[in-house]
């Protein structure tokens, strides 16, 4: 409450992950919420829709998490979707090759990082000194051989010279896992990032199981946080695009939209991707920043498939990753659907979509040799050209703090600075800093 008595107000702009975990938690510790969203939806990059010649729901592409999503887990939590996620008990992803011969990576009961030693000594993909030289760079990384300083300055293609990584670790098992955690090649992925992954995912406890969604993302994510905001004295907009923050005595006193409609708050978070920054602040830019932020995107593509009959006891598990193949993992969305992913996918991207889609189909059935007599009946191929922030050395020094030079205006999103790659936990764990930040400033 403000000193009045009063709720104190925050307009949150952006309605994308980052600005629907800020709004959350922000309505959750009483403030009044007013969400501000440019498009017809809420979820951002995060989203399903109905594709009428598709003939079902699909997402925008298919996201996967980790058991260490604390914050997205909270958030979900609150908003009453965190039982629509599945949480692996231990590692256990399914490969298979161009041949259709299958490999997989299990991890055992021992503790971390042992868990791990014993699934990779099983992983048949790799030969011997493959596997000794990656749990050699497991170790050096838990015993901190290589300072932060040392790796900030540096991509993950020169760490693996420094760490004697053999070309058959780098391309079975190192290449699939910076794809699939950073949608970013090696020389495009920051080594000191990488490292902190590999801390998360391999070392510490708990860290390294897979957390799927059992459901559309709009049913996990902004279908149940627009309805958990409509009960807490929170106002939502869709197609309300934000024009301009009016800052007076080094203070943003309202968001007027290009409607011409103005939001008068207490606090602001804005929590737009970077490259809508300058428009935004076209008038007042150097008044709220310190620089330009200079990053880049990398793009995923997503096929979708959908097959005449029932082809799940064919598939088995519920994804697999693809070897020696440009589509990297395929994953079982409903017994008569698979989603195929590229990321990291500039090259992929040119191609039309006919020619990707028929792609995708035959690296299936050359993998999955068993899906060769299924019948594909609708394709639909998405390329999502801003997918993620291209995570390199240079992008380090490029993300932002939540704070601006404006007391009473943060930033939220992915691209800001949270210490992760840019996904739905840093997205997330960015909007609730803001709520946290705001609601000590209240105080
Ligand atoms: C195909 C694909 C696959 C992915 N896979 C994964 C995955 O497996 N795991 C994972 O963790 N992450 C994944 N990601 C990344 C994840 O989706 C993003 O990191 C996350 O959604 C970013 O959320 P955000 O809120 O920061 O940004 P955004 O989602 O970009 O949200 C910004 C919002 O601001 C709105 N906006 C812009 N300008 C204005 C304005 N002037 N006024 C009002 N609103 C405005 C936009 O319309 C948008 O809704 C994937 C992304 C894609 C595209």
């Amino acid at each position: 409450m403000a000193e009045n008595g009063t709720r104190n107000t925050v307009c949150v702009v952006g309605g994308g992950i980052a600005g629907l975990s800020a709004a959350v938690f922000l309505a959750e510790k009483g403030f009044e919420v007013t969400l501000v969203e440019a498009s017809p939806k809420l979820g951002g990059r995060t989203y399903s829709f109905f594709d009428k010649k598709f003939g079902g729901v699909i997402d925008n592409g298919q996201h996967i998490l980790a058991s260490w999503y604390n914050d997205t887990f909270k958030l979900l939590k609150t908003i009453g979707s965190l039982d629509k996620l599945s949480f692996q008990k231990q590692l256990n992803v399914e490969f298979a090759d161009i041949e259709g011969t299958r490999f997989s990576l299990k991890a055992s009961n021992l503790p971390p990082p042992l868990h791990l030693a014993g699934g990779i000594m099983g992983y048949n993909a790799l030969g011997f000194k493959d596997k000794l030289s990656l749990i050699r760079l497991v170790n050096g990384i838990k015993k901190s051989k290589w300072p932060d300083e040392e790796l900030s300055g540096i991509n993950t293609d020169k760490f693996f010279k420094l760490a004697g990584q053999t070309d058959g670790v780098i391309v079975k098992f190192w290449e699939p896992f910076i794809i699939a955690v950073f949608n970013a090649k090696p020389q495009q992925t920051s080594a000191l990032l990488f490292a902190q992954m590999i801390k998360r995912g391999f070392i510490d406890k708990g860290g390294s199981e897979l957390v799927l969604p059992n459901g559309f993302l709009n049913e996990i994510f902004s279908e149940p946080a627009r309805e958990y905001l409509n009960t807490k004295n929170s106002v939502v907009f869709v197609n309300k695009a934000a024009r301009e923050f009016y800052i007076k005595d080094k203070k943003v006193t309202s968001v007027i939209s290009e409607d011409n409609i103005e939001i008068e708050s207490d606090y602001f978070v804005c929590a737009v991707p970077f490259f809508d920054m300058p428009r935004l602040f076209a008038n007042n830019y150097d008044e709220v920043f310190e620089k330009r932020f200079e990053l880049e995107y990398s793009p995923i593509v997503n096929i979708h498939l959908k097959f005449n009959s029932d082809i799940s006891e064919i598939f088995g598990s519920r994804f697999i990753g693809l070897l020696g193949t440009l589509s990297q993992w395929v994953f079982k969305v409903k017994e008569d659907q698979l989603c195929v992913v590229i990321s990291a996918a500039e090259k992929t991207a040119e191609k039309t979509k006919e020619d990707i889609a028929e792609l995708a189909i035959k690296e299936l059935n050359e993998c999955i040799p068993l899906l060769r007599g299924k019948k594909v009946i609708s394709t639909r191929v998405l390329k999502e050209m801003r997918a993620t922030i291209v995570p390199d050395a240079d992008s380090l020094n490029n993300r932002p703090q939540n704070r601006t030079k404006i007391q009473n205006l943060l930033l939220a999103g992915d691209w800001t600075d949270s210490g992760l790659p840019s996904t739905i936990e840093g997205a997330v764990k960015s909007g609730k800093r803001c709520a946290e930040i705001i609601e000590k400033d209240k105080l």
